[in-house]
């Protein structure tokens, strides 16, 4: 079966590619366990020069490859263009900073010498989305490289035209063959190659049901894995807060990449003292977004990433009114072609409705009405996610008091949750496990070896 390439708005396949057979992904194996067998002695400044390469080959693409997110995915070409930028930063993070967070760690003994030495591993196999197809690969292969392990990339089947790019940038920059590699092989091929000796370790960014499955295998032979799923973050809305300003933060957090991003505010909780003002002023925003084509540039939200993703949230939210939830805007497929939802709110949920724990994984809100912060942290942990959360108040001392009970990687005060190169990213719960970015992101696929002189 092919894999292809189909543009979201007009629903035209625009490309297709042939996946690879048994025999190639093996040959590819291969590669990469012999390039690390030297990539691994390589000085911290050759492996920087590099990702310095790679950044300055995406920056000066930029306009070309944020056209192909935008023609693959769907996402704004705007945001688009940051998504490149913010790649290009993550690998000149890491080529400047790697070897300052590889350093040795001297431990305190009463006798000889100690300390920490931070070696690779080998062989990575890394498994990301489409919702972000040049940054989540950023995140994962940059701090990688730079420890001096090597990396099989198995990107999701709709960005292919993305996926085989990140690879021609690493050639361009003077990568070694098999130090990056694109596989095209479907997701539920993968798992299997966990098994092989030559690969040490995985990393999965994308659903709970894949994320199990590699760690299911990732157990079953001993392998470090790294998880970064799903999320339903709280927007948590206290009565000090400035409404104006929280809810132009809500639509941004709410539509940000179409919707579809696992950082994004889903669940929308406000305490009834200014429920009905933020409401009303949430609905009509939500309401005067101009959706359409996402290169136009006065766009506000493009279509969902492909029909069935767009079928999957359509479902979540019939289901939802089925059971007594009402819609409070949109609702439906809007009325243009390509895959697209209407922005929308939903209101009336109860704990027994499917929807109650599923994430929305597009532009509809949960709206919920809390009598006070004590039910609303009730409400924000009442989830088997646990990725992000923000709480909006004056009052800060108390919301970093509240932002300790929330149960979840993140907590953000007045902001929607962000990805930024120099803080950690990563959940709780069923969001995963491990982070990215920061210092800590260039901890998990290390052997933080022991070395003892006595
Ligand atoms: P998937 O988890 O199916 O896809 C993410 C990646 O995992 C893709 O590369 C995919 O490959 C691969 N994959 C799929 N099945 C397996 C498997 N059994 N073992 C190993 N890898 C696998 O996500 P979808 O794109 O289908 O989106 C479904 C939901 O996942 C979304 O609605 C959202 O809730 C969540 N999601 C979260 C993301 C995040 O940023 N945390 C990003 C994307 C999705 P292939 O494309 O070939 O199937």
């Amino acid at each position: 079966m092919s894999i292809k390439s189909i543009n979201p708005y007009t629903l035209e396949v625009l490309k297709s590619y042939d996946e690879m057979t048994n025999k190639e992904v093996d040959a590819a194996i291969t590669k990469a366990h012999t390039t690390y067998q030297n990539w691994k002695t390589k000085t911290f400044e050759e492996k920087a020069t590099v990702l310095n390469k790679v950044a300055a080959i995406l920056r000066l693409r930029k306009a070309e490859l944020s056209k192909l997110i935008t023609l693959e995915m769907g996402k704004l070409i705007a945001q688009a263009e940051s998504e490149i930028e913010y790649a290009a930063s993550i690998f000149e993070y890491y080529a400047k900073n790697g070897e300052e967070f590889l350093k040795d760690e001297k431990l305190e003994v009463e006798k000889g010498e100690a300390f920490i030495r931070k070696n690779s591993l080998g062989v990575l196999l890394g498994v990301e989305p489409w919702n972000f197809p040049f940054y989540q690969v950023a995140r994962f292969a940059a701090p990688n490289i730079m420890i001096g392990n090597t990396i099989l990339l198995k990107h999701a089947s709709n960005v292919p035209q993305c996926a085989k790019s990140i690879e021609d940038i690493f050639k361009e920059a003077g990568a070694p063959s098999g130090l990056y590699t694109n596989l095209f092989i479907r997701g539920s091929k993968i798992t299997k190659l966990i098994a092989d000796k030559r690969i040490q370790g995985a990393s999965l960014t994308g659903s709970e049901k894949a994320g199990s499955e590699l760690a299911m295998m990732a157990g079953k032979y001993i392998k470090k894995s790294v998880l970064e799923l799903g999320g339903s973050d709280a927007f948590i809305v206290l009565e000090d807060a400035d409404i104006d300003r929280t809810v132009n933060l809500a639509i941004l957090g709410r539509t940000i990449n179409n919707g579809q991003s696992c950082i994004a505010s889903k669940r929308f909780i406000v305490v009834e003292k200014v429920a009905n003002e933020f409401l009303t002023k949430f609905k009509a925003k939500m309401s005067a977004l101009q959706i359409g084509d996402p290169m136009h540039p006065e766009t506000q939200l493009g279509p969902l990433s492909s029909e069935d993703a767009l079928k999957t949230i359509l479902e979540q939210v019939n289901q939802a009114v089925s059971e007594g939830a009402k819609i409070e805007v949109g609702g439906k497929r809007a009325t243009i072609k390509g895959a697209f939802m209407e922005p929308t709110i939903i209101s009336n949920i109860t704990s027994k409705m499917e929807l109650y724990q599923e994430e929305l994984f597009g532009p509809v809100a949960s709206f919920y009405v809390v009598k006070n912060e004590e039910e609303a942290i009730a409400l924000a942990n009442d989830t088997e996610f646990g990725l992000g959360g923000s709480i909006y108040t004056k009052d800060l001392e108390k919301a970093k008091k509240l932002a300790n009970q929330i149960d979840s990687g993140m907590v953000f005060i007045n902001h929607p949750t962000k990805s930024s190169i120099e803080l950690p990213f990563g959940g709780t719960k069923r969001s995963g496990y491990g982070r990215e970015l920061s210092p800590l992101g260039i901890d998990e696929f290390v052997n933080k070896k022991l070395i003892r002189v006595l």
